[in-house]
């Protein structure tokens, strides 16, 4: 499995890019950062996109890539939870801001077709084996693993420390985590649901309770203003812990 990191940060600026992974160039996690990434003919090879929220940093690309292929006879599935789907569906794709893209060209080949799934309930997409499991955050969201024949990615989305509580339900060999702000920023992380170096230590030591070993981590989704912080932050954490974490460039492509 190859990934792709499209974009690391939750706000858009020249030097970042909303959340997007590639994975293998087929399948896109989420679609924050995802057109300005890749060139015409590489967002016509995605062929399906896996989205973890409906917060505008994960899936405001949806729109160009829907422009960008609509005449390519390429029908792009997205998988999503219900919320998810149903934002996307009732708001985003509804046609108000663009053409209809669930029954245009054809109803029959629409550009994108939208799969609600349930939690802890496998599905297949292209040739992987995919689960959405619950995370706590703002808004319904959904943390998704994804195993291929050599590898199994744990993909957070944006969560809280609450993550820890569907370790049960996941053993992924590679743990592709959001940190979005430094340990200042602790209680505002709570209340929100997202991580920091430190509420990552505390959901790391409580996978290795549960599964006796510490996955590979790769860290994404940093609120730009906190970046420096929070790179400083994991640096003490690999110190304390031996844990090595790798953050997230755009443009870096990792070999899981
Ligand atoms: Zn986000
Ligand atoms: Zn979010």
């Amino acid at each position: 499995m190859r990934l792709r990191v499209l974009g690391a940060h939750n706000m858009e600026s020249r030097d970042t890019r909303m959340v997007s992974h590639l994975i293998d160039e087929v399948l896109a996690l989420d679609a924050g950062g995802l057109t300005r990434s890749l060139t015409f003919d590489e967002q016509k090879r995605i062929r399906a996109i896996i989205l973890s929220h409906r917060h505008f940093d994960h899936v405001k690309d949806l729109l160009p890539l829907g422009i960008a292929i609509r005449n390519s006879g390429v029908t792009v599935d997205i998988y999503a939870i219900q919320d998810t789907a149903d934002f996307i569906k009732s708001k985003l794709l509804d046609g108000s801001l663009f053409p209809d893209f669930l029954s245009s060209p054809s109803v029959e080949n629409p550009v994108f077709r939208v799969h609600v799934v349930e939690f802890k309930k496998e599905f297949q997409v292209l040739g992987y084996t995919a689960m959405a499991v619950p995370v706590p955050h703002a808004v319904p969201a959904a943390g998704f693993q994804i195993s291929s024949d050599d590898t199994k990615l744990f993909y957070t989305g944006d969560t809280g420390r609450g993550v820890a509580d569907i370790w049960p339900y996941v053993s992924p060999d590679v743990l592709l985590s959001e940190v979005t702000f430094g340990n200042e920023m602790e209680e505002t992380a709570d209340h929100v649901g997202h991580l920091t170096p430190a509420l990552l230590k505390e959901v790391l030591e409580k996978f290795k309770s549960q599964h006796n070993y510490t996955p590979r981590v790769i860290i994404a989704h940093m609120n730009p203003p906190w970046e420096d912080k929070i790179r400083q932050e994991l640096k003490e954490l690999t110190k304390e812990t031996g844990i090595e974490f790798q953050v997230a460039d755009a443009d870096t492509v990792i070999d899981l």
